[in-house]
């Protein structure tokens, strides 16, 4: 999951093992998948062998979201509220200043 995101660090933690993990996102840039019209997503793989999958495709503002506050469990939410600041660091299209 992801934990934290402090000046373009990323700090996850594996699902399996636990680790916390520590990228650095300012030289990595995901693209869009042109067959699939989607954003690829953004794989962070941990020493004990397992990987974490981002989507970096959910909606660009919370208030986009086809769900209201209180419908998600809080660690979805906190998820979902950071994956929204992961896109905009990492995505092609943010990059260029959309
Ligand atoms: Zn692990």
């Amino acid at each position: 999951m992801l934990k934290q995101i402090y000046s373009k660090t990323m700090t996850t933690v594996c699902n399996i093992c636990g680790k916390e993990k520590q990228t650095d996102l300012s030289n990595i840039t995901v693209k869009k998948n042109a067959d699939f019209n989607e954003w690829d997503n953004l794989i962070i793989e941990c020493d004990c062998g397992s990987a974490e999958v981002f989507n970096l495709n959910i909606p660009e503002n919370d208030t986009d979201e086809p769900f209201m506050t209180g419908d998600l469990p809080l660690d979805e939410e906190i998820q979902r509220f950071y994956v929204r600041i992961l896109q905009r660091i990492v995505r092609e299209d943010f990059k260029r200043g959309k």
